[in-house]
């Protein structure tokens, strides 16, 4: 756009929501250039930070009528570059954060609805506020957002126990790129009405509209909880231990996470000096807490129950009950740690597979195996979230190795194998993150090309100019 146009659209955004929230200074747009994984960084004509659906609304309308591109933002802790926008200075970016009112709470209906902008720990904190449970939690919570949640389907260490965003949403408010806004705000379990628009817009990363706003489901909130950490001789006894913790804890087991002991070994690696409570390293360890809305719950006898069981059948080699809040937040902190320690490694290639569960321990050794082959420098390590075969791998590469003078390439590379045998295990290249600028190429090789055109039919039904998110997804 030339330099009057410009102006005068950024007159009309300034009388939309007012001066101060229409940013153009460099200072002020700069950390919203950049993803959280400062991979990407790109260039906006303005950052819009509107309060209301209607002003969301105005603006998208505004844009529709002078062809402007639209970045929806929420916490922009996303992991696949889906909030920054191009580099070539032609969108803005629309920034949820002063949308972060809770609409209202309907304990007996068991819903809280929110606005988009929401951080996803003010809707916990909220929910907690009145007695229930919201029990989406990701590491990112304090920054990210509701509306970011939903456009990235987010899934989180509890899907085992009550599934990813997608199951967490009843109701949607969005808004089209022409402007008109869906309100579908239903706080209904059962609405068998056509077509369930919601769907689209879960897991749509900004390419359909806006989301403005959520219903929500609550839970009974955790009264009592227990936290072990296990270790054991291979990715099979993992799997034997799931097995055996559903059938004798049933819906009691939330977290079941797994980490290999190469991944194990680089925390406690760390400077930081994590505690190990474990007395000898093994192949892998798993971290499982039940939790139970009943505070009277003998959580603690269960869990130690369990997994003595699994101790005498063999699939258990050690383990170690958390005695207190304290301790459990020790052993979580492990898993915490995760990232920061293939940071500290070295050059870190990670994936957010997922397979069926049973062809977890298939994936494990079979991406093992291809890479130390293919790339002998390199190690290999694993972290996920088993119980719903979401298995994330990485590739550390020392960072005076071959393999780290050309990332691009050996990133493709290594995507390639990972990818290559979780599609030969019917799984999937991305289980939680998304696709968003890093993993288009990655989406056209693995989806079957009916589907990928139909989504581009659905993507230009919602949005024919383009101007939702270009370069994300597609
Ligand atoms: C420390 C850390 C831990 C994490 N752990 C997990 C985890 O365990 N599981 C997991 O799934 N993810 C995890 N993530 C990734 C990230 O937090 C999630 O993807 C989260 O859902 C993104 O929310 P956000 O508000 O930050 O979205 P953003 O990063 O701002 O945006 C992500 C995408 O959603 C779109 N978008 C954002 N808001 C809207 C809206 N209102 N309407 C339409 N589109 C919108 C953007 O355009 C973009 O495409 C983690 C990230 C970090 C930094």
């Amino acid at each position: 756009m030339d330099p009057q146009p410009v102006n005068d659209f950024l007159r009309r955004l300034e009388s939309t929501v007012g001066a101060a929230n229409v940013l153009t200074d460099d200072g002020d747009l700069a950390p919203y250039l950049v993803d959280a994984r400062r991979r990407y960084k790109g260039s906006a004509l303005c950052v819009v930070r509107p309060a209301s659906t209607q002003e969301v609304s105005r603006i998208l309308a505004l844009c529709h009528e002078a062809g402007v591109a639209v970045v929806p933002q929420g916490g922009n802790t996303g992991m696949c570059g889906g909030a920054t926008p191009h580099a070539d200075h032609t969108s803005i970016v629309l920034a949820l954060g002063r949308m972060n009112r809770v609409r209202e709470i309907d304990p007996l209906n068991g819903t809280i609805s929110v606005d988009a902008g929401c951080t996803l720990a003010a809707v916990r904190a909220a929910a907690a506020a009145a007695g229930q449970l919201f029990p989406m939690s990701l590491g990112s919570e304090g920054s990210c957002q509701i509306g970011g949640n939903i456009a990235t389907n987010a899934g989180g260490t509890a899907v085992l126990r009550y599934g990813p965003m997608r199951d967490l949403v009843l109701g949607i408010e969005a808004v089209m790129p022409d402007g008109r806004i869906v309100n579908a705000m239903k706080a209904l379990r059962k609405d068998n009405t056509g077509y369930a628009l919601k769907h689209l817009f879960i897991g749509s990363e900004g390419t359909l509209g806006v989301i403005t706003g959520a219903v929500l489901k609550l839970f009974a909130s955790t009264a009592a909880d227990a936290v072990a950490l296990v270790g054991l001789g291979d990715i099979d006894a993992a799997l034997s231990l799931l097995h055996h913790m559903q059938a004798r804890a049933g819906g009691r087991l939330t977290n079941f996470e797994v980490i290999s002991g190469g991944e194990y070994e680089l925390v406690m690696k760390l400077p930081k000096g994590l505690h190990d409570p474990l007395t000898a390293r093994h192949p892998w360890v798993a971290i499982v807490e039940l939790t139970d809305s009943d505070p009277e719950a003998a959580l603690d006898d269960e869990l130690a129950t369990i997994v003595h069981e699994a101790m005498e059948n063999g699939t258990v080699q050690d383990a170690v009950l958390a005695n207190s809040k304290a301790q459990a937040e020790l052993i979580w902190a492990i898993r915490h740690s995760v990232t920061e320690a293939n940071i500290n490694a070295g050059l870190s290639f990670s994936h957010d597979t997922s397979v069926p569960v049973s062809q977890v321990p298939a994936f494990v050794r079979d991406v093992e195996r291809r890479i130390t082959e293919r790339f002998p420098a390199a190690l290999p390590v694993f972290v996920g979230h088993v119980g719903d075969g979401n298995i994330h791998a990485v590739v550390v590469v020392p960072r005076d190795s071959a393999e780290a003078q050309d990332v691009e390439a050996t990133a493709a590379a290594i995507n390639a194998v990972v990818d290559e045998v979780a599609i030969s295990l019917g799984g999937s290249i991305s289980a939680e993150h998304g696709i968003g600028r890093s993993n288009r190429a990655r989406l056209r090789a693995y989806l079957d090309p009916a589907d990928l055109a139909l989504m581009r039919d659905i993507k230009g039904l919602f949005d024919p100019k383009g101007l939702m998110n270009p370069g994300v997804l597609f």
